[in-house]
């Protein structure tokens, strides 16, 4: 198609944060924002309130001498004060670099000197982990412990500046500066669970766009009538970008603060009249535990989104139990993070729970302007047949370009991000996760997903956590180890639960074996840390090896024949 470009006659204003910020005080002046503090109490103020705060931080920041595009780490609980980082950062055209304390001293230590934080702002939980690493990092100025003067730390080896007492001296307005819309606003590692954390900066374009679509009906759906609790930390992607959407859209917004146990989550969503929630599966299953063991249930909440990792149909079944609806999220932190929603389709909640169910598992459509496709191992791109299994590849203007620093190419040669997760695409558009590619079980030339199995083994009544690897296998390269952990008072046999299991999935999902350990081991944003079960079962013997003998035929993979192992159902 030839012929001159015509371009467009609009305005070219900037897509920042200071917009969000706007909206929320001119249209929802009133509505709340509400801590749990980590002192003790709660805390509330409205929009218009948060407003004259944000402003009050950015002075508190100018006179610490921070300037645009530094970088300022926080660790932090879900509070009002971490809000008050993240607008005052980015709207003065700063950064707030959000560090996991989770990550362990090492990447910590890691990630803030990678990042070249100039201040830490700190909640009085990790005042011990920032006191420890002081000493090793580079070019911090100072410290901030984000609490009020009746509450300081006595003493402490990095004397830090009070919050609070910082905020009383500085006046309430600060003129918010014209940014360009591709400048940095906000920064998060990824987890680091093999090699270095790398770092994701994003622009305030990505945070905006990914506010927008989050907002839609068919994404996280949120209005304000909505009163939203992120039970996922903000210091995870930005809490998905809920501090952004809430605003955005006027939903009263309710920060959990250190409390995450199933009671005090249960007291909170029903004091504040929650609605919506979102958090990793890892939380739910507690806060469910909570309610069902004590006879409780939710009042005001229709909606749970669950991220992070894959949705269980236990928590599906949980949740509906008690009149709350489930969907789930997929993301990444190179993405801003949300890439799909399995919104319903109109008549959804009509159909029978045992045709929702498998839809409900998927991990669902693309959000508007991320592009998705599926690879083959020799880079063949692959039809949303349902069927094939690929490697997931995304781009979008809220997908990373580049990480921070890096050394080598981000993105594959033609400009897609290729995410590590293995995925089916089915013609109506929503993906479903395999898995990781670096877990997926690669058995007689199949492979099979470790989610099913662990799907499978959460629906027994025992099982509080389920985890599947791969082991050697002379004949068919791998086959799966199921390792699980009991709710506690609840015993169960191994072979019990593999029967379980194996009743629920293909013949060739089967696990070959079940252990049980204590607990299954969970890394900084709650996803089960597939490496440190290797590590514990890297000389593990399945069964049908044991005593010396040579392959004997065992339960899970009796016969040995292809087509026996490849039956569709055991
Ligand atoms: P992170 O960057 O720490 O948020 O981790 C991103 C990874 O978490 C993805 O690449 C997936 O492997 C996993 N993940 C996130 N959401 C889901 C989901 N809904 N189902 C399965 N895996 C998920």
């Amino acid at each position: 198609m030839q012929g001159p470009v015509l371009p467009g006659l609009m305005m070219n204003t900037q897509l920042t944060i200071k917009g969000i910020l706007n909206a929320a005080v001119h249209n929802f002046p009133d509505q709340e924002i509400v801590t749990r503090l980590v002192e003790g109490g709660m805390f509330r103020y409205s929009f218009a309130d948060a407003a004259k705060r944000f402003q009050q931080l950015a002075n508190v920041l100018v006179r610490l001498g921070v300037k645009r595009g530094d970088r300022v780490g926080v660790m932090g609980w879900n509070t009002h004060r971490q809000l008050e980082l993240y607008y005052a950062l980015g709207c003065m055209g700063a950064v707030c670099h959000t560090i996991n304390p989770r990550l362990g001293p090492e990447n910590a230590n890691y990630v803030i000197n990678h990042a070249d934080d100039k201040f830490i702002f700190y909640d009085l939980t990790f005042a011990p982990l920032v006191e420890a690493l002081a000493p090793n990092l580079q070019n911090v100025r100072g410290y901030v412990a984000m609490t009020d003067k009746a509450n300081a730390p006595k003493k402490s080896p990095i004397k830090p500046l009070i919050y609070e007492e910082l905020m009383a001296k500085e006046k309430d307005q600060y003129d918010w500066p014209d940014l360009d819309e591709n400048e940095a606003c906000s920064m998060c590692y990824t987890s680091g669970t093999t090699g270095q954390p790398k770092g994701v900066l994003y622009s305030h374009r990505a945070v905006v766009l990914q506010a927008l679509v989050t907002c839609l009906p068919a994404s996280f759906g949120c209005t304000n009538a909505d009163a939203i609790l992120p039970v996922v930390p903000m210091f995870h992607v930005n809490a998905w970008n809920v501090p952004y959407a809430a605003l955005l859209v006027g939903a009263k917004l309710v920060m959990p603060g250190p409390q995450l146990d199933g009671k005090s989550l249960y007291d909170l969503i029903e004091a504040e009249d929650v609605t919506y929630s979102l958090g990793v599966p890892t939380v739910w299953l507690s806060l469910l535990d909570y309610v069902n063991d004590n006879g409780k249930t939710f009042t005001k909440m229709k909606y749970t989104l669950v991220g992070g990792a894959a949705l269980s149909e236990a928590i599906i079944r949980g949740f509906e139990a008690h009149g709350v609806h489930v969907r789930q999220g997929w993301g990444m932190t190179e993405l801003s993070p949300t890439g799909t929603v399995n919104a319903e389709d109109p008549g959804f909640y009509d159909l029978p729970m045992e045709e929702r169910i498998p839809i409900q598992l998927l991990q669902g459509r693309a959000l508007p302007f991320i592009d998705m496709r599926i690879v083959s191992d020799d880079g063949k791109v692959l039809p949303w047949d349902g069927e094939s299994d690929g490697h997931l590849q995304v781009r979008g203007p809220y997908v990373i370009s580049d990480y921070y620093k890096a050394d080598k190419p981000t993105l594959t040669k033609d400009g897609w991000f290729d995410t590590g997760d293995v995925a089916v695409i089915h013609p109506d558009g929503r993906m479903q996760i395999t898995d990781r590619a670096k877990d997926v079980i690669k058995s007689g030339g199949e492979w099979i997903s470790t989610l099913d199995i662990e799907n499978s083994a959460l629906l027994h009544p025992a099982v509080s956590q389920a985890a599947a690897i791969g082991v050697p296998h002379p004949k068919w390269q791998e086959r799966p180890l199921l390792i699980v952990a009991l709710k506690q008072g609840k015993t169960a046999e191994p072979e019990e639960i593999r029967q379980f299991v194996c009743g629920k999935l293909p013949k060739i999902s089967c696990p070959d074996a079940v252990e049980i350990i204590d607990e299954i081991p969970i890394g900084a944003t709650g996803k089960v840390l597939k490496t440190e079960l290797r590590k514990m079962f890297k000389d593990y013997v399945l069964p049908e090896f044991r005593n010396g003998g040579k392959a004997k035929d065992s339960a899970g993979a009796k016969k040995g024949l292809l087509g026996s192992l490849f039956g569709k159902k055991s």
